[in-house]
Order: C-alpha cells, then structure tokens, then sequence
C-alpha cells in the first residue's frame, strides 16, 4: 500500500489507476474543452451507475486481476454526482480490482454551496481527497470565466472540506486578461493561506471551438502574450517554493509527500483504466501497451455499455517507439525528470547525445545524477518544442 508521507516520493513505481469520468456540469465554462455536458432535465444517476458498473467489470476481464492505486471521480463536475452514485461506483471498483485500504481516492468537486452540502456523504462513501475547482480569489474574474461560485462561497468550500477530507488541493488559472504580476502575486499568497497542501495552476489557454476563441479572434478580450505569461509562469514557480509548496509538475505544486498519486501515475506512465463516456485508458493487455478511448456523448456511451458491456469506440496498441514517445511527454512535466534507462529500454536506443547538448547547453533541459534527466524552468515554458527536438 502506498501511504501520503515521505515514502510516496521515494517510491516511483506508475501504479495502476482508475479514472471515472462523470460528464455532465451545471452551466458549460467558456474556456473549456473537457468533455462536458449540461442537462435541463434531471440526469438518471442510477442508470450512469449500473452503466459505470458495467464497464468496469469488462475492463477488469481485460486488464485481469490488479492492485489498485488511486482512484480519479473527474470530470465534468463530479460533485453533481450524489454521494450514493460515488458509493456504488467506488465499491464496483473494489468488486472488480484489488483496492488496498488508504489509497488515494480523489473527487473533483466546484465549491458552489449545494455541491459542499455532499462533502460528507462523499467522505463516508470512501473518497479521502477533493481538488476544488475555485479558479479564481476575484469575483469580477469567476463571472469572467463564467464560474457560478463567488469567492465567500470558495472560501467557504475550502474551510469545509479542509475540515472533513484529510487531504486537499484546489485549481487556480492565471494569465487571465489585465492580470499583472503583482496582483498574481498577492491572489497566489492569498491561495496559499488557504491551501493545505496542493495546488494546482493552470495558465489560461484559448482552445478551438470554446466561447472563448471567438470572442478572443474578435479581440472581446486579450490574454498576457508570452513573454507575460512566462514571467507569470516563473513568478509561479518562485512564489509557491518559498512557501514550501514547489512544482512537482508543470502546473501542480505541493510539499513533498503530498503530490497526487492518481495524476503521478500518468505522468510517470503508469496504467490506468479508464471508465465513463469519453474517458481514456491505457494499459497492458497481451503484453502491449493498449490505449481505449470511449464516446463521449453521454446518453450514447450509455446506450452502448447497455447493449454490449462497454462505451469504447477508440484506441489502439501502441508501438514501442509511441510508447517511448509519450513516455516522454508525460515524463519531462514532471520535476523529477525521467529515468533514462526506462526510455533507452521503450525506445530501443537512447536519447541523442548531440541533442541533449545542446538542450542542456541553451538551459532548456538539465541532468539529475547519471540515471535522469529532467526539463529546467525555461524548458518548461517551450516544454513540446523540447520533447519534439528530443523524440526525432
Ligand atoms: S465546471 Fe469544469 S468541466 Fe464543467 S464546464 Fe466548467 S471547466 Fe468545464
């Protein structure tokens, strides 16, 4: 079993997760890509619920018998979920999967007062850490990202589920129009105050086809060009390791022993599987790493896992230099780095020395000891220009 605590970051074994994707939200932000739905009617909980159980067992026929090591309820806005569904869904995983006592269990949760009235339901149902979506420490930016919470509900949400859960994080997004560095820095200390142990801090992103392109390609609104998020981006980085809660990963920050076991799994490359309309999974089967994709629309995915015990309609079995590939990707985000001998092993050679060179003599990429190699902060910033210049 792998407890919080000193020996999580000692241990660097990928795991083996589950994600459970809930697909629906109250109001769609309009900044976001996820796969995420609204319903005017009410959503039928137990048939999601029998569906999730149902998919479930058919990926434990494909994955086998395995120990599980954290679990992910994401989303979409998990916290819409009642606590009896997360309970029906958390004990179909143990049904299906070993399910060590103490694991990581995360749900994603928005801090508006109806959704922290569950907090203690999803406690008892067995879910041990909430990540928050708050966003923002400013209501006129929460009405700007479209967020149906205020900052005294946030708070709010936040003092309660310090109090009920044993562990926390909450998401903040930065590099919002007008924000200048010294505002960041005093909203991120006011986070920090209320934070426990992990935070999550993402850049704000203009993605294809969110209400957010158009208005930002008719010029509604303008986000820090690069040079200002990159400053923001290193303020990040400065502000939160003085308050003992470095970045342990490109946008996640916590103090050592609190990292997200579920989220390290995917980064150091682990399996997991993945369950719920549009989730992904990614595991060993026959010996091969083999990737699901289901579909995404709701009711469909539903409708599919009824009539033939699952909703994936994607995916593919990846070759070994895919796989060294992603194995990159995914590894290079994080602050330990990667361990070389993992990808020499993947990829059937190792990385290019001419290469590496010069990634490390232009400060972009830097070694830990003989074994691993890890991004600096300036190569986080270019992060796919650097995995793409190391992967050719
Ligand atoms: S609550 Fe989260 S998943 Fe739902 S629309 Fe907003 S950002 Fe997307």
């Amino acid at each position: 079993m792998i407890e919080t605590g000193q020996t999580m970051l000692l241990d660097r074994s990928p795991g083996f997760g589950v994600y459970i994707h809930w697909p629906f939200c109250a109001a769609k932000c309009p900044y976001c890509d996820f796969n995420s739905h609204v319903r005017h009617q009410l959503v039928d909980q137990e048939r999601f619920a029998r569906a999730f159980e149902t998919e479930l067992a058919t990926m434990r026929a494909r994955t086998g018998p395995r120990e599980v090591t954290s679990i992910f309820l994401g989303g979409g806005t998990p916290s819409l979920m009642k606590p009896e569904t997360v309970g029906a869904v958390l004990e179909a995983v143990a049904k299906n999967w070993t399910v060590p006592a103490g694991i990581e269990v995360t749900l994603e949760a928005n801090p508006s007062s109806v959704e922290a009235e569950r907090f203690r339901g999803y406690r008892t149902a067995g879910v041990n850490r909430v990540s928050l979506g708050v966003q923002a420490l400013n209501d006129k930016d929460l009405r700007f990202l479209g967020r149906l919470h205020n900052v005294e509900e946030a708070l709010h949400a936040i003092g309660l589920a310090r109090d009920i859960f044993p562990r926390l994080s909450f998401d903040l997004i930065y590099a919002r129009p007008g924000q200048t560095p010294e505002a960041w820095r005093a909203e991120l200390e006011q986070a920090i105050g209320h934070a426990a142990d992990h935070l999550s801090l993402y850049q704000l992103t203009i993605e294809e086809g969110t209400p957010f392109h158009a208005l930002h390609a008719a010029r509604k609104f303008v986000i820090p060009d690069n040079d200002q998020a990159a400053d923001l981006y290193a303020l990040t980085q400065e502000v939160t390791a003085a308050h003992g809660l470095p970045a342990y990963e490109i946008s996640n920050h916590a103090r050592p022993g609190a990292e997200s076991r579920h989220n390290l799994t995917y980064w150091r490359y682990g399996e997991y599987v993945g369950v719920g309309p549009g989730a992904h999974g990614r595991f060993v089967e026959n010996g091969r790493r083999t990737v699901t994709v289901a579909e995404k629309m709701p009711e469909t995915w539903a409708n599919l896992v009824e009539a033939r015990g699952h909703g994936v309609t994607g995916g593919e079995v990846l070759t070994r230099a895919e796989e060294a590939d992603e194995f990159l990707l995914m590894g290079l985000r994080l602050a330990e780095g990667i361990d070389l001998q993992r990808y020499e092993t993947l990829a059937g050679r190792g990385l290019s020395t001419a290469r590496l060179s010069v990634l490390q003599e232009e400060g972009l990429v830097a070694p830990v000891g003989n074994a691993r190699l890890r991004a600096t902060t300036a190569g986080m910033i270019v992060l796919d220009a650097v995995v793409a210049d190391l992967a050719r």
